[in-house]
Order: structure tokens, then C-alpha cells, then sequence
């Protein structure tokens, strides 16, 4: 039997293990977790809350089993699990939600400016009092500009202030894959009152309800349940309401009966604070300087920033050097590059439909007149040469179109950029357009 000091002492070398094998999860309240149970082949760690041991058992289950093996010797079986102290001192487990929630997306960690000063506040205001500020709460934006980020913030702020709310949180895709399972089983009664005697219903990406007409006639229906009853909805899209297209009119008008918010790109300011907030979050310490190095050359997407310090945290880790700006300029080089060209496929058609002055529900309709399909193949020409989207998903952002027709419109609009003088400049100053960098 091992002493108490001791079990914790081992525990303590299995967390630096696990920082060195797996850089990229390490987290500044690594240190907040304890040892409850370590002997016979198996190591129970407590966690403070279910983000917690959602984000551990999620991502680190396979460096932790590693790091213990490695510290004791000895093949050991791991789990995480809540522990908080009640009023007496003792140690009991809080009740679940079921929600999955990350940890890293609270309010505390989330940077506010002028790019999103809007959305955040007001999640903020729908989180204190669900159901009577904004409702529905929209939130749209391009990727990678903390709408998840957000509304996970919203759910976490609601459960740490109720444990009785009664939150669904989940992705469109899921409603859709649940609504088609529950049809499937034949328990659509079922599927209902999960989602209509909640106090709020969360939905991410609802962009994902486009052309799934039984699914937004469904989500139609819940929404009117929810709404008369008071109860908050918050959604999440990469366009406003009315550019999401095939979505009824209906829905349109409806998710824009609340409060309706852009999240922008962020400015230069914004984005040196958020790498530092990462960087805290980490538990890494970065100086200004390559704070501000990583901000100014990745600028695309606050993903490539979480990137490029994942990088460089992970480059000083194994070579044992501190992270200094040299490091950071050879250890980044070549990500930042490409973070810096990172270009999703919605940029693309953006550019594209205002240079031709025709919408996106052309782009994807079946129309075959020369206005609609030379930009259509333009936008998969591009998207083929400056994403790394393959042929069926750049297809199905047209329209569901198959692979060959993406591979027939890319060799067509190429052999014009070779022999047509103006669709070669055409085309040099829409992928300007494109790639160029956000003002600050
Ligand atoms: P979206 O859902 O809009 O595509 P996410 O919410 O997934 O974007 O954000 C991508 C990453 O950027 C996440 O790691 C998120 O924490 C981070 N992020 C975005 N905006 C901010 C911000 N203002 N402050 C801190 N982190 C942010
Ligand atoms: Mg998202």
C-alpha cells in the first residue's frame, strides 16, 4: 500500500510525463487534478467538472495510460472522474447534464473586441437570464471566429449558475442524424419531447439544415414549442438567416425574430490577445514580442493561431530549448506560411458571386445557363487550387455535385487560365481578392 505523499508524488511525474508526450492537450489545470485512486493496475484522476473529464477522457485517455505505464512499470488502466467537496467536507459526484462541453470555451477564456464585442455580449445577457433578452439568439460568422466557442460559454455560464436548467446543446448534423434515427425506429414522440421541454435549445451550424426540408419542417415545429413557452433558443451559422440557402422562408423570418449577430474577423489587437490567452490557458508563458509575431503572420483563422503555438510549445518541449522568438521563427515558418493561406471554401464562392453578381443559390442550382455555370466552375477551379478540399466536398458546397463534374469544370477553367489572356487575369485578381489579408 502507498503512502498518501507518495501516490501523489507519482501522480505529479505522470502529469509531466503526459506534458511531454502530448503537448497539444496540456492544460494550465492539469495542475488542479488529483489522484483518488492509484493500485492495482488502475489510476482514477479527479476532475473538478464534467468539461473536465469529458476533455481528458476525449483526448488524453492514450498519453495518461502511456505516462503511468512509463512512471510505475506497470500496464495501468485510467479514468477520470468528477470530485468536488460538499458543505461537510467530504468528497461526492455533482450531478451530470449530459452535455459535452470544452473546457478551454468559457467566457473567461474568450477575448473580446471590437470583432465580436457584440456576439459575445450578448451571450453574455441570454446566459443570466434565459428565454427573456434575445430570443432566438443568432450568431453568424466565417469559421474559425468563436461562434462554438460561445455558445459552449453560454452553456457552461447557465449549468455553473442552475444545475435544474435543462440545456440541449448539439450540432445541426446531430439534430438531423437524430431526427432521421428517430423516424428510422419510429419514435418521433420521443425525439420530440427531448427537444421541447428543454429551457434552452442550442444549435450549432445551422447552415447544416440546407435542402433537409423534413428536418427544418421538424425544427420549425420545435422551435414554435419552444418559443411559446418562453424558452431560449440560440443558433449558429456561417451566413445570416436569409443567405442560407433552401432554407424556408419561414425559418428565415424566425430566427431573425430575436437578436441577429456577426462575429468578424479579428483585428491585429484582438488576435496578439488571444494568443496569449491560449498561451495561459496552456500554462505556457510567451513575451509580447512572439506574441505578436504569430498574430501578425497568422492571420486567417484563430485556429492557425491555437496552431502555431501548439508548434511551438510542442518544438521547445522536445528540444528542451525556451521558447524565444528565434525559436518561434524557425519553428513556425513553414506552418504560418500556410496559415496564412488558409482559405475556406466560403471565401471563395463570397468573392466569386459579388464579382458576378449572381447568389449562391444559382451556384447551386441546377441551372446550366453560361452566367451561372462559368461561375460555379470558377468557384471549383479555385477551390480546388486553393483549399485542400477534395473533389466531393468541393462538389457538394455546389450543389451536391459529383466528383466528376468538379474534375471536368477544374481542367476546363485550367486550359482557359493557360490559353485565355483575360481569364487568366480574371483569375489572378479573384484569388487577390481572396487571400488577402484582413484590415486591422
Ligand atoms: P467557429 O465555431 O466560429 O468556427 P470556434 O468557436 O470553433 O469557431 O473557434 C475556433 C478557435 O478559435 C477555438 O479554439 C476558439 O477557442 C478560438 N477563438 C475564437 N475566437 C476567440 C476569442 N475571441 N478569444 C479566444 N479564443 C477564440
Ligand atoms: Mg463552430
Amino acid at each position: 500500500m502507498l503512502a498518501v505523499r507518495e501516490v501523489e508524488d507519482i501522480f505529479a511525474d505522470i502529469v509531466d510525463c503526459v506534458k511531454a508526450i502530448d503537448p497539444a492537450n496540456v492544460r494550465r489545470w492539469f495542475e488542479k487534478l488529483t489522484v483518488t485512486h492509484l493500485s492495482g493496475g488502475s489510476l482514477e484522476v479527479g476532475c473538478p467538472d464534467e468539461a473536465t473529464v469529458q476533455f481528458l477522457r476525449d483526448n488524453c485517455k492514450n498519453s495518461f495510460t502511456q505516462a503511468a505505464q512509463q512512471i510505475t512499470g506497470h500496464l495501468v488502466a485510467v479514468d477520470f472522474n468528477i470530485i468536488s467537496r460538499d458543505k461537510t467536507g467530504r468528497r461526492s459526484l455533482r450531478p451530470m447534464l449530459g452535455l459535452k462541453l470544452h473546457p478551454d470555451y468559457t467566457f473567461d477564456n474568450f477575448v473580446v473586441g471590437p470583432s465580436n464585442r457584440l456576439g459575445h455580449a450578448s451571450c453574455v445577457a441570454v446566459s443570466h437570464s434565459l428565454g427573456d433578452t434575445y430570443n432566438p439568439l443568432f450568431i453568424y460568422g466565417s469559421s474559425g471566429l468563436g461562434k462554438t466557442h460561445l455558445l459552449h460559454a453560454v452553456c457552461c455560464e447557465v449549468r455553473q449558475k442552475s444545475d435544474q436548467a435543462v440545456i440541449q446543446f448539439l450540432s445541426c448534423e446531430e439534430f438531423v442524424n437524430r431526427f432521421i434515427r428517430a423516424i428510422e425506429t419510429g419514435n418521433l414522440a420521443g425525439f420530440q419531447s427531448q427537444f421541447r421541454t428543454v429551457d434552452a435549445l442550442v444549435i450549432d451550424d445551422v447552415q447544416f439544415f440546407r435542402e433537409r426540408e423534413q428536418s427544418q419542417e421538424e425544427f420549425f415545429h420545435t422551435f414554435n414549442a419552444l418559443y411559446n413557452n418562453g424558452k431560449q433558443i440560440i443558433l449558429s451559422a456561417d451566413s445570416p438567416p436569409g443567405k442560407i440557402s433552401s432554407l424556408e422562408e419561414r425559418l428565415i423570418s424566425r430566427f431573425s425574430w430575436g437578436l441577429v449577430t456577426r462575429i468578424d474577423p479579428p483585428s491585429y489587437e484582438t488576435r496578439v490577445a488571444i494568443v496569449q490567452k491560449k498561451a495561459h490557458v496552456r500554462g505556457i508563458t510567451i513575451s509580447d514580442e512572439i506574441a505578436e509575431y504569430i498574430a501578425r503572420k497568422a492571420h486567417a483563422n484563430i485556429r492557425e493561431l491555437e496552431g502555431a503555438l501548439t508548434t511551438l510549445y510542442a518544438v521547445s518541449t522536445t528540444t528542451g530549448k525556451p521558447i524565444t522568438l528565434e525559436l518561434a521563427q524557425v519553428a513556425l515558418e513553414g506552418q504560418i506560411e500556410s496559415a496564412a493561406r488558409y482559405i475556406s471554401i466560403t471565401d471563395i464562392i463570397e468573392v466569386v458571386t459579388g464579382h458576378f453578381d449572381v447568389r449562391l443559390t444559382d451556384l447551386q442550382s441546377k441551372r446550366r445557363s453560361q452566367s451561372i455555370t462559368m461561375p460555379r466552375q470558377i468557384c471549383m477551379y479555385l477551390a480546388r487550387n486553393l483549399t485542400k478540399h477534395s473533389l466531393e466536398e468541393i462538389g457538394g458546397h455546389l450543389g451536391g455535385r459529383d466528383h466528376t463534374t468538379v474534375m471536368h469544370a477544374c481542367s476546363k477553367i485550367g486550359e482557359a487560365e493557360q490559353n485565355d489572356s483575360q481569364m487568366h487575369a480574371l483569375l489572378a485578381d479573384l484569388t487577390k481578392q481572396i487571400t488577402k489579408v484582413p484590415r486591422d
